[in-house]
């Protein structure tokens, strides 16, 4: 089977070929994302996988099903680059990778809460403006066995998340609507208010939606502890960006890990001009008590590989007829 891959990154190269020599199909990398123009690159493949945050132009479908082409095979969790009915009126099946590795998500979650936790980021402040290599008070450290750690939204990520925190002994509580039993062994599962109030490390694992849109607002902040540090690996809009960065001003909060902001899509992924780096990025980056990442909790060698595995995997099994639960409905 012959299989045209968009938009392929050079990191996910040796993981394509891989797959293509253990299933003796064949795959060609294109670096070009699926449009109008580019749909013709595919004639003569049995199938295509994309990977791409450009919305795929509306004459493209019918090209591909005039190909005799019967599928697109989003490497991404999200699907929303493609129209799902444009895509079903051509019988177009279109797949994406929802679970790709939730430990890369959930070991860069953790990561940034130990590095917020020992305050290394104000230690290497004071190191290197003041030559202050001091033992201060004020940044004596908590021992993550102490803390009590609050996730919000405990699915395939937050459960993870849940079970990496609990090996390292500390106690942890989650708020889902649809609490999973099979995740009981890991949390307690409170009301949401009990997280925000009881947690020293407060993580977000939920989808934004119109529901959960600034569900970290003033309001929610106010309710958190002194010195709580807030982890968002999950979506920027999910936090009222204006009240984190008031509440890290005055000290309220003791320190943010972010791997999402509202308005990254125009620069995260993206190498752009000074001017085009909003003003709320420079002002959380600069803070000493920090992290500021660029959507990279899922960039792990595992993730990628799953993601393109199972994206080339889809590609056959539709074009087969063989079962697929990567089917978007
Ligand atoms: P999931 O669907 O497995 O889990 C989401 C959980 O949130 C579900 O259990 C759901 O019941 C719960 N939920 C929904 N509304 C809620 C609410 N109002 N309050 C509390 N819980 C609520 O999803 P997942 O795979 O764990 O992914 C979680 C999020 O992580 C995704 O939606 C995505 O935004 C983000 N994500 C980030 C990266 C990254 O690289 N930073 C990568 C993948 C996913």
């Amino acid at each position: 089977m012959k299989i045209l891959m968009y938009s392929t990154h050079e990191h996910e190269r040796t993981y394509a070929e891989e797959w293509a020599k253990e299933t003796g199909n064949q795959v060609q990398m294109e670096m070009v994302p699926l449009t109008a123009e580019t749909v013709k690159m595919a004639k003569g493949f049995d199938g295509v996988s994309i990977q791409q945050t450009s919305p795929v132009e509306q004459e493209v479908y019918q090209a591909l099903a005039e190909m005799g082409i019967k599928q697109i095979s989003t490497r991404t969790a999200g699907y929303d680059m493609l129209d799902l009915e444009t895509a079903s009126q051509n019988g177009l099946t279109v797949t994406n990778v929802a679970i790709y590795s939730p430990r890369a998500i959930a070991e860069m979650g953790v990561t940034q809460a130990m590095y917020l936790l020992r305050n290394i980021g104000r230690f290497n402040e004071r190191m290197e403006n003041d030559h202050d290599f001091r033992w201060s008070g004020d940044l004596i450290a908590k021992e993550i066995y102490t803390c009590t750690v609050g996730l919000i939204g405990a699915g395939h990520i937050g459960g993870a998340t849940a079970q990496i925190y609990k090996a390292l002994g500390a106690r942890v509580i989650a708020y889902d609507p649809h609490p999973d039993p099979e995740l009981a062994p890991f949390m307690d599962f409170v009301d949401v208010d009990t997280v925000l109030k009881e947690a020293d490390i407060l993580s977000l694992h939920v989808p934004l939606l119109p529901s959960t849109e600034k569900m970290i607002d003033k309001e929610a902040i106010a309710k958190m502890k002194d010195s709580a540090i807030l982890i968002n690996m999950a979506r920027g809009g999910l936090v009222d960006t204006e009240a984190l960065i008031a509440a890290l001003n005055s000290g309220h909060l003791g320190g943010a890990g972010l791997d999402t902001l509202a308005d990254e899509t125009t620069y995260f992924g993206k190498q752009v001009d000074a001017e085009a780096v909003p003003g709320d990025y420079h002002e959380l980056a600069e803070m000493p008590n920090v992290v500021v990442t660029p959507h990279v909790a899922f960039f792990t060698n595992v993730a990628v590989r799953n993601m393109v595995r199972i994206s080339l995997n889809d590609v056959v099994a539709i074009k087969t007829g063989e079962r697929c639960k990567n089917i978007v409905k």
